[in-house]
């Protein structure tokens, strides 16, 4: 998906209070669609909601204006609004009151979106009857050409609306599934010399699941693997093993250690799909596992942590517990506490404990990484991501910088693979690390995300105080 696709068939309602964008709202998305998001007792900025016809409809009306108490106020609400609506719709239509005839505000924002260079559908609302369509008169001075006479009130007009969106919009880009979901989830191991990556290869090499195994070419330049393993049902699921100069040729090789360079591993990590950082079950979490944590994370791969040589603590427990530990399980829960608390910047992801050796689970390598891939492909819908960002801003405000908060408006993913999620924001220098981390761990608990991370890209607008 490119960011551009973001707007893809979203349609905003853009215009100054009490036109009826809500009303008409409400009449577009109709009442077996009205999933309109939220909870009862909050303000919404911008709402959302999925309309038959297959577009988005956006309603960017509330935007600031729960502090308009002024017309200075007021203008500086609509220009939010036109901002967001710009930034974050293909289509915009432009609503007006014909009860009430042209105001200074209607003309502001005319202009505005005028200069924006997308679409536009000009709406005269409030035309009841026929009689009132002399009304339309009073707007031919914006110049925006035929004007849709319409009554979200009474249903006026909608239908030919309805078309005309439509047809605007052309058609909706097919679901971005197929190639992708088919194709083979990209794993490569990531760590420090003798943690056992090439252990942990050639063991899922041995799978009894394994039920062809390609492996290209015998060069030394060779690094990569495909794999088919047979799921529990019996069906094949592809896997590709990057980087793997090191497996089933040590023997050969002067030094290992040169394959699993901190530049090799980068590449590597580039073109895969799921990243193991692989731990020594003796050893934890060492300062260069943290670079290469993060490194990964950096990259935007997504990140499963294996302790490798867990044989040990199990040997270690059948005949003596460690001092200090009740069992193997609370040995492990220790561990595992300790790995998240040094790499707490990881997207809570899966810890598996296994051995190379022994092959002990061995087999959640390769539903983690399946299940991490579809998880680094799903989409978020936009009404739930927004209604998920206002009842988490709600629950935990971001501090007050300089007199000022920072709010989003309005939230998009624009990208899976990594998850890259566009705010819409009113100033975004706003946003301080310790909110965004916070912000990630609400969409992952929320997504069923742990692995993924998280990108937020931040569209904000500087109030220019128009005041007139
Ligand atoms: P918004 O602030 O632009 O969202 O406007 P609302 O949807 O809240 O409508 C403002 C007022 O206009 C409400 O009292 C509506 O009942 C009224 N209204 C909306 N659409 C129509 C219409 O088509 N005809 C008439 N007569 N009134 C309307
Ligand atoms: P790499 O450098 O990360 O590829 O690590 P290797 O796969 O070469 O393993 C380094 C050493 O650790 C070798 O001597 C392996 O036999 C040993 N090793 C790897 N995995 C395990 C394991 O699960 N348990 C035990 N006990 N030893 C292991």
């Amino acid at each position: 998906m490119s960011p551009a696709l973001s707007t893809q068939h979203s349609v905003a309602l853009v215009g100054r209070p009490n036109v009826g964008k809500s009303r008409l709202f409400n009449r577009l998305v109709g009442k077996r669609l009205a999933i309109v998001h939220g909870q009862p007792g909050v303000t919404r900025d911008v709402k959302t909601a999925e309309v038959e016809e297959g577009f988005m409809l956006m309603d960017t009306g509330g935007i600031g204006l729960a502090d308009a108490r002024v017309p200075a106020d007021l203008i500086a609400a609509a220009e939010e609004q036109v901002f967001v609506a710009i930034a974050a719709a293909q289509l915009l239509l432009f609503v007006v009151d014909g009860q009430a005839g042209l105001t200074a505000l209607d003309e502001l924002i005319a202009e505005q979106l005028r200069s924006a260079g997308k679409p536009i559908i000009f709406l005269i609302n409030k035309i009841d009857t026929a009689a009132h369509e002399d009304r339309a008169d009073d707007f031919s001075q914006l110049g925006f050409g035929m004007p849709h006479m319409i009554s979200a009130e009474q249903g006026r007009g909608i239908q030919g609306l309805r078309d005309s969106i439509v047809e605007v919009l052309g058609p909706k880009p097919k679901a971005d599934t197929g190639s992708e979901g088919e194709a083979r989830t990209k794993i490569t191991f990531v760590g420090r010399p003798n943690v056992g990556k090439s252990s942990l290869c050639n063991r899922l090499l041995e799978s009894k699941r394994l039920v062809v195994s390609e492996v290209p070419g015998t060069t030394r330049d060779s690094v990569e693997l495909d794999l088919d393993f047979a799921d529990e049902d019996g069906s094949k699921r592809g896997f590709r093993l990057v980087d793997t100069a090191g497996v089933r040729r040590r023997a050969k090789m002067s030094s290992s250690v040169e394959y699993f360079s901190s530049l090799r591993s980068q590449k590597a990590i580039e073109q895969s799909d799921v990243a193991f950082l692989v731990l020594d079950a003796f050893e934890g979490v060492t300062t260069q596992d943290k670079n290469l944590a993060g490194e990964i994370i950096e990259a935007g791969r997504s990140i499963a942590v294996v302790v490798n040589k867990w044989d040990y603590a199990l040997e270690q427990f059948s005949s003596q517990p460690l001092s200090g530990y009740e069992d193997e399980s609370d040995f492990r829960s220790q561990f595992e506490l300790a790995v998240r608390k040094e790499l707490f910047f990881l997207p809570k992801s899966p810890i598996l404990f296994v051995s190379a050796l022994t092959g002990y689970c061995i087999n959640t390598l390769l539903e983690t990484a399946h299940l991490l891939r579809q998880r680094a492909l799903r989409p978020l819908p936009t009404a739930r991501l927004n209604s998920l960002i206002h009842s988490s801003m709600q629950q935990r405000s971001p501090r007050v910088i300089q007199g000022k908060r920072f709010k989003v408006y309005y939230a998009v993913q624009t990208k899976t693979h990594p998850h890259n999620i566009r705010l819409f924001c009113n100033r975004e220098a706003k946003l301080e690390a310790p909110y965004r981390r916070y912000l990630e761990r609400v969409f992952i608990k929320n997504f069923d995300l742990g692995g993924c991370p998280i990108r937020f890209s931040l569209v904000g607008k500087e109030k220019r105080f128009s005041v007139r």
